[in-house]
């Protein structure tokens, strides 16, 4: 059944379409700065496909002196892997925040893209000998849309990465440290041996883990949400 909520959002998408389709967009809000870098800047697209081909680099420097299968590298999946920025343009649109249920809603949609370098890269660590693991803050009630989604850009299970852990705890704790501890014994049990994570990516501060000196190859996402790792994130610096 459909919740007030819910039926809020389907009718500020209506009204969104509405507008569109008579040629009022002039009385929709204006993008953040922010937004409009990552929606329509080459410029973003460059840094995040830089910072990708950093990456592989680095993944194939260490696949040389790596035996294969006993190595992983763990990425966070929002404006890491997939892009929402679509999400987020809908938002300033419509001059709302960010909210529990607008976004369940938009990863039902299973209609985020791809970051630009995010796929070759994940090729290029399996073709190299290694493992992939995504760590997200996606909730569990999302897995299945998000597996969808990624499946649909050519991102599946088992062969491009071997796990995906969401935010299942019940309290709702985002920190994802406890989850990069239990990589090793996942793998495990999957029939790897003892598998080192080598690096992490992501696009916020608590995409990496805090207890140890691995590389972390940030993406820049324009500030849009949470704690940027970008040293001076977004467009015009
Ligand atoms: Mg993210």
């Amino acid at each position: 059944m459909m919740t007030t909520k819910n039926r809020a959002f389907v009718l500020v998408s209506i009204a969104l379409l509405s507008a569109c389709s008579t040629n009022s967009v002039e009385s929709l809000r204006p993008l953040s700065p922010e937004t409009d870098w990552v929606a329509n800047s080459s410029e973003w697209v460059f840094e995040a496909e830089s910072v990708y081909a950093k990456a592989t680099e680095f993944v194939r420097e260490q696949a040389a002196v790596r035996p294969k299968d006993s190595w992983v590298v763990i990425l966070d999946i929002d404006e890491t892997v997939l892009n929402n920025v679509a999400y987020q343009v809908g938002l300033d649109r419509a001059g709302e925040d960010y909210s529990n249920e607008s976004w369940y809603l938009w990863t039902q949609r299973q209609e985020a893209s791809l970051v630009p370098g995010a796929a070759e890269f994940i090729e290029a660590v399996r073709e190299s000998g290694g493992l992939v693991g995504f760590v997200t803050n996606r909730r569990d009630i999302e897995q299945l849309a998000t597996e969808i989604n990624l499946a649909q850009l050519g991102i599946h299970r088992g062969e491009d990465f071997q796990f995906l852990l969401t935010r299942a705890d019940k309290n709702g704790v985002g920190d994802k440290q406890a989850r990069f501890g239990v990589v090793a014994s996942l793998l495990k049990v999957q029939g790897y041996g003892d598998v080192e994570t080598i690096a992490y990516v992501g696009d916020s501060i608590g995409d990496k883990s805090a207890a140890t000196d691995t590389a972390f190859f940030c993406i820049d996402q324009g500030a849009m949400y949470g704690d940027p790792c970008a040293a001076r994130p977004g467009p015009d610096r």
